[in-house]
């Protein structure tokens, strides 16, 4: 994490193996609808996970939601959803990024 960005969006995605969840960095993309309408789509901006232990054609097809969330929101899905199945590394991230 050389450039830690205040705003940096993040999604959790499944390890389809072992289960764990992992953290990737995502951004929303505006996208126009076949109706005219612009939605915002939440990307993956990384192949690899932030702790690097997990690459994104490991992940599960289940998600928690494909919503994009900012450090809080990822730290309290974690703490409340995932709790024990989130992959301890990519949670001590979301804790440690105040000394960057
Ligand atoms: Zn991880």
């Amino acid at each position: 994490m050389d450039n830690y960005n205040p705003k940096q969006l993040y999604t959790w995605y499944k390890h389809e193996n072992t289960e764990e969840w992992h953290l990737f960095k995502t951004v929303l993309n505006p996208k126009k609808l076949s109706t005219g309408e612009i939605r915002l789509f939440c990307t993956r901006i990384e192949e690899e996970s932030v702790c690097e232990q997990m690459d994104f054609s490991d992940a599960a097809s289940d998600r928690l939601s494909k919503v994009c969330v900012r450090e809080d929101g990822a730290r309290m899905q974690a703490a409340e959803i995932l709790k024990r199945t989130a992959c301890g590394n990519c949670v001590a991230t979301l804790y440690s990024t105040q000394e960057y």
